[in-house]
């Protein structure tokens, strides 16, 4: 059936922008239907044409901007926004920050809860060169390797050296590293053909320890004169620790394999967060802000109000790099986790710091939760910090048996958050702060946030 659509293809409008997106598109509309315009922003008059109709939107491109909004930046390289790295980087950055506030505020007016508050998105002082980690692919452009970024929804390389975001030694080694595989003629892997070697370049810099660890991850279980690279890597790399190599054999978008092979130096690199040493492996999940992460952090634990006498649960608990960071202020800390290697990482890091008051366990924290109910533990605080997709409904019902006095939501999807604050309403709490946007991601459209949920009427 066709649908008739206010709007054609390769049709010509002006109009004015209306809105920002959440993926940082402009928004047009046409008798409120939708056109999503990359590079535009609210308030500004533009010129586009429409490049593609579906039933519920469109998209448009932008061919002349008539009236500029104050907002905007000029941003010098349009790969930035092509390619995702900064889908915001056009938008001054005061309004990246009320953009994320008011992206909560909206979702919470559309569920009815408008009388809850949002206060202003705690930012960064410098928000560029934040990242402590960077991933990127290698591939052959025009017959030569390159390391770069994908365009936004494809798997056409954009070849980059300057990142933006990410520490600038990072960017520096993924070009020394590139041009030492240049140099000795490594074959970048054709996910086409599934023919070729190295697949990706990993890289991490501890943000207090300085210390760098280089990943190679390659298709093949050898890299061709891995010695000669291994050497020039380690003389042209000052401040290395770790140099691995990661076979990753598989024809899947997962990035790396299950084996490492050090290269050279220690299989992983230190760092600190809230002056707790960590452990890094290539492997493990670890915050890609450290500034930011410590600031969201302590915002979480200074709301749970801990002096010492408490029992806290810490779900979702990866590494435990929050629970470690609770332990000083608490009796007694449970962790769980679902991902094994991630309980032992932070089983390790407790010992390493000599934290002893704290116990981690592998498992779904929904049916954890039910499993220490069960066994009658009785937390005053737990802390959430799940995945996008949010809560599982039986762990805010556990938590309605157990009731812990305060919930710490920790939050990287405004969506999930104000769907499981209705839920955690249900059981009866409620929202007794503001909520707290800090920016964990500069000049991307993600949105983390801490929200203080407390038991009333008892
Ligand atoms: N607080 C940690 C990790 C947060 S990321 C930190 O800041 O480092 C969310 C974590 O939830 C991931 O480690 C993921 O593996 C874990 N996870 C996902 N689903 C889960 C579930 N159902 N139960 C427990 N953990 C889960």
């Amino acid at each position: 059936m066709k649908v008739k659509t206010p709007v054609y293809k390769k049709q010509r409008l002006t109009a004015e922008v209306v809105d920002l997106s959440y993926q940082g598109n402009g928004v047009v509309k046409v008798d409120h239907y939708p056109i999503f315009v990359p590079n535009t922003l609210p308030g500004e008059k533009v010129e586009i044409v429409v490049t593609k109709v579906t039933r519920n939107f469109a998209w448009g491109k932008l061919t002349k901007l008539i009236e500029k909004s104050p907002d905007r930046v000029s941003l010098d390289d349009m790969r930035y926004l092509q390619t995702g790295i900064a889908p915001l980087g056009n938008l001054k950055y005061e309004a990246q920050l009320r953009f994320k506030q008011h992206q909560i505020q909206e979702l919470l007016e559309k569920a009815h809860l408008d009388n809850l508050q949002v206060a202003p998105t705690m930012g960064m002082e410098k928000p560029y060169g934040y990242r402590n980690k960077a991933q990127v692919p290698v591939k052959l452009v025009k017959g030569r390797l390159e390391t770069g970024f994908y365009k936004r929804g494809s798997h056409d390389l954009v070849p980059i050296e300057n990142f933006l975001i990410q520490d600038p030694v990072i960017d520096q080694t993924i070009t020394t590293v590139r041009d030492i595989l240049r140099k000795y003629r490594i074959q970048p892997y054709d996910e086409e053909s599934g023919r070729g070697c190295l697949r990706t370049i990993m890289v991490r810099r501890g943000y207090y320890s300085h210390e760098v660890m280089v990943v190679l991850i390659s298709k093949t279980k050898q890299i061709p004169h891995v010695d000669d690279i291994t050497r020039e890597i380690v003389a042209q790399v000052p401040e290395l620790k770790s140099l691995v190599h990661n076979v990753n054999s598989k024809r899947t978008n997962k990035l790396l394999g299950d084996v490492n092979h050090t290269l050279w130096g220690q299989p992983t690199i230190n760092d600190q967060l809230l002056g707790i040493d960590f452990t890094i492996s290539p492997l493990s999940f670890y915050q890609v802000n450290p500034q930011q992460t410590e600031r969201l952090y302590q915002t979480a634990i200074e709301n749970a109000g801990l002096d010492g006498s408490q029992t806290v649960i810490d779900a979702y608990c990866g590494i435990g790099t929050i629970s470690l960071a609770v332990a000083k202020h608490a009796k007694k800390v449970y962790g769980v986790e679902i991902v094994p290697a991630a309980i032992q990482d932070a089983k390790k890091n407790a010992q390493k710091n000599g934290i002893t008051n704290i116990e981690f366990v592998v498992g779904k924290a929904e049916e954890q939760m039910a499993k220490w109910q069960a066994a009658g533990l009785k937390p005053d605080v737990l802390i959430v910090d799940p995945p996008r997709k949010g809560l599982g409904e039986e762990l805010i019902e556990a938590t309605g048996q157990m009731k812990p006095a305060k919930v710490i939501y920790v939050s990287c999807n405004p969506a999930t958050l104000v769907r499981d604050i209705q839920r955690f309403m249900e059981q009866g709490y409620h929202v007794t702060k503001p909520i707290q946007p800090v920016d964990q991601f500069p000049q991307t459209t993600h949105v983390e946030s801490v929200t203080v949920l407390e038991r009333t009427g008892e």
